[in-house]
């Protein structure tokens, strides 16, 4: 009889939605149906169990051919590439449980490396606007119950993240919000004409990279500074900007989601510093709340497990060795690669080698490049060396933090094929042999600095 697991998480995006329903075989090897997710997320589960899958480790040779080996050399060959690097580094973890972020924190530092994941090419200017003007935002849960005004300004939810508006933002009937999106105003700010413009009340249709003028023309009205708006702010008309505005003024219940489209565009560095203030001020009159539309689907976990262990979310420096250092241009990975400063590469959850600007992808494929990723990716194809994992949110349990830093315990749907490791298992095993070659090597003394003790938990 096939199995039915209920409340299973889904492995995608930032909605990390978790009422998916997952028909699995008798054997408990294969899936079968998928409910409730969208089509991506359908998709990633029924992939999950294909035949194509690659289970064991995989060692480039000097033909460019692939030699499989067993994850004890794999390891070993991490481990000695780690010492042997003056500055290793490790990229990625949108895909990775919160369990494996902590151990890659743990083998960075006895690595002596930079440790920064996907926030740092997507919404690394929305967390250090945090650290300058805070955060006032809620869960999705309360989206849901209480909304009445959505503003989505760059972001392209129908798309990006599929069961945003059905499941949490728009259409949702709600405690508070009976009938549903009957009862919600959606606005858009962007410049293309996306259908998530297409479904909303208005949609602002703002001049590209002049994000950060329409958001002082809002800010002027919440100062009743009308009359000092021009006639045209951003290709937006002045009586388009009172008339939304006035809408944002009047929300019992208002919430901001913001995409890349302003963390990606001229003024990115302010835009979201901008928006918060905005938003401060939309609480003087209202309530109001701020989002950012994360992206994959544990990338907000990145940030949270790091900032506990070292107060910083992306961009970390450890090769001090005493202490933790961040500063997004100077330990950011895609400058760090532009400088060819980086002798070692390591992708984890993520696939750099697709994501990454060319140039960046030839700095680090000078050096030796480890990709620990479940799929084929371009980034597992260019490697030296492809580690193999299962596919966490399918065939490995763990903690996972959605778009509005909720945690949510992900459970395994399947097993993984036998005699793999999860991406957790892997890092451990690579920190473990690090210790045990630097143990042989000179007992107690660390790769980063001779005088210094890592403690790592
Ligand atoms: Fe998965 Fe995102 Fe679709 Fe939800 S919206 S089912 S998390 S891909």
């Amino acid at each position: 009889m096939p199995k039915i697991l209920e409340d299973i998480g889904c492995p995608y995006c930032g909605c990390s939605c978790d009422d998916v329903r997952v028909v699995v075989s008798d054997d408990g090897k294969k899936i079968l149906e998928v409910e409730n997710a969208c089509a991506i997320g359908t998709e990633i589960f029924l992939q999950a169990t294909s035949s194509d899958r690659i289970t064991r480790p995989r060692l480039r040779q000097p033909d460019g051919s692939w030699k499989e080996i067993s994850y004890e050399e794999a390891f070993d060959y991490a481990a000695k590439a780690i010492i042997a690097a003056k500055k290793p580094l490790m990229y990625g973890f949108g895909s990775t449980t919160c369990e494996a972020q902590r151990e890659a924190a743990r083998l960075m530092e006895i690595g002596c490396g930079i440790l920064d994941n996907c926030a740092s090419i997507c919404h690394g200017p929305s967390l250090i606007a945090h650290f300058d003007n805070g955060y006032p935002s809620c869960t999705l849960g309360e989206v849901k119950n209480r909304a009445d005004v959505i503003l989505y300004w760059g972001a392209n939810p129908i798309h990006a993240h599929p069961r945003h508006m059905s499941r949490y933002a728009i259409y949702p009937l709600g405690f508070f919000k009976g009938n549903g999106f009957v009862e919600r105003t959606v606005i858009v700010v962007d410049p293309r004409k996306t259908d998530t413009a297409g479904i909303a009340d208005y949609h602002l249709q703002v001049k590209p990279g002049h994000d950060y003028e329409l958001f002082n023309a809002f800010r002027m009205v919440m100062y009743g500074h009308e009359k000092d708006i021009p006639e045209n702010v951003a290709e937006i008309p002045k009586q388009t900007i009172l008339e939304v505005a006035g809408i944002l003024k009047q929300a019992k219940f208002g919430v901001f989601f913001f995409g890349m489209g302003l963390t990606h565009t001229d003024g990115r560095n302010h835009n979201i510093d901008i928006a918060i203030s905005l938003t401060r001020d939309l609480n003087q009159i209202s309530k109001w709340s701020i989002m950012a539309m994360r992206g994959h689907f544990n990338v907000a976990g990145a940030n949270r497990v790091w900032c506990w262990s070292y107060g910083f979310p992306y961009c970390l420096d450890l090769t001090k060795g005493d202490h933790a250092h961040m500063n997004p241009g100077e330990t950011s990975t895609i400058d760090l690669a532009n400088r060819d400063e980086i002798d070692l590469f390591i992708n984890i959850g993520t696939d750099a080698a697709a994501h990454f600007p060319i140039d960046a992808v030839r700095h680090l494929k000078k050096h030796t490049w480890i990709t620990i990723d479940p799929n084929m990716s371009m980034a597992a194809e260019v490697a030296d060396l492809h580690i193999p994992v299962g596919i966490s949110g399918v065939e490995v349990p763990g903690i996972v933090y959605r778009m509005d830093n909720v945690p949510i315990q992900y459970r395994k749907v399947v097993d993984m094929p036998e005699g793999m490791l999860s991406d957790e298992e892997v890092l451990s095993g690579i920190a473990d042999r690090i210790e045990v070659l630097l143990q042989e090597q000179i007992s107690g003394i660390n790769k980063c600095n001779d005088e210094v003790t890592v403690h790592c938990n």
